[in-house]
């Protein structure tokens, strides 16, 4: 008897995971034009959407927004990303960079779209402060440059905690409070708790009822290339990588919430 019940409840909630895809992938163009309030736009896809994602490293672009630019993608928006460094902590900066070409290019952002500094001020380090004017300054430039319309980035936790990563966000909000990027969304990935974390794809009904701007799921298919773009970073596969492949939850779903826009220019004396 218990044991019935059991299986009618883990069938239900895998049954609840399904719905909630299916509906996910009907919706999924609304729910991005909602997040940039474009919502009366008579196109069905996303094709005058101009989207950056902006990470730290090499392999930020998969571990974590792999969903995100998977789904922009199949909805038609141009993705561009923008990569802060060449993640040269032990000296593999020219390996990774390829690595993060191989990667992009199985996730469907084309090279032409993709910037990777190497700025002696900005290295791959936990411990290094990166300078947030100096950040904002170079995501300013980009944005004004690519007529991007869409910024997706880390939030203040940045889901690993990364010093450099946190540090992203802290340039954004700059954007965003001193209101230098009017015409553009700025969006942020959520950091969840270890045990949503990794908790593979089982985590979507938590993602779905918890209130965020934007959220991005991917089915098996997509699973598949996010993985795939994962195994591009050589440098990067020691065993715990293969666990994340399996059990993090940012391997299959994005939730991101708005980064509130300031007045329009403001100046700061
Ligand atoms: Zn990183």
């Amino acid at each position: 008897m218990t044991i019935c019940l059991i299986f009618i409840l883990v069938l239900s909630y895998l049954v609840w995971i399904k719905w909630i895809y299916y509906r996910h992938r009907r919706t999924l163009a609304k729910s991005i034009k909602h997040a940039m309030n474009v919502l009366s736009s008579r196109e069905t896809n996303c094709s005058k959407i101009i989207a950056l994602i902006v990470t730290a490293h090499p392999d930020d672009e998969c571990m974590f927004f792999a969903p995100t630019i998977i789904r922009l993608c199949e909805e038609k928006a141009s993705v561009h990303l923008l990569c802060l460094s060449e993640g040269n902590y032990y000296n593999q900066g020219a390996q990774r960079k390829q690595e993060l070409l191989n990667s992009c290019a199985v996730l469907g952002i084309p090279a032409s779209r993709i910037t990777i500094l190497d700025h002696k001020k900005l290295p791959d380090d936990p411990r290094a402060e990166w300078s947030i004017s100096l950040v904002s300054t170079v995501i300013v430039k980009h944005v004004r440059a690519h007529s991007i319309n869409m910024v997706l980035t880390f939030d203040g936790r940045g889901v690993s905690g990364h010093a450099n990563h946190v540090a992203i966000h802290k340039a954004v909000s700059h954007l965003a409070s001193t209101g230098q990027v009017p015409d553009c969304s700025l969006l942020s990935l959520k950091t969840v708790g270890l045990f949503r974390k990794y908790f593979s794809f089982l985590e979507l009904p938590f993602s779905w009822l918890l209130p965020s701007r934007l959220c991005c799921i991917i089915g098996s298919q997509g699973y598949r290339q996010a993985k795939a773009a994962m195994l591009c970073h050589r440098t990067q596969l020691l065993w715990f990588r293969y666990l994340y492949i399996i059990f993090s939850r940012y391997m299959f779903i994005n939730t991101f919430q708005m980064i509130p826009q300031g007045p329009k220019n403001l100046k700061i004396y």
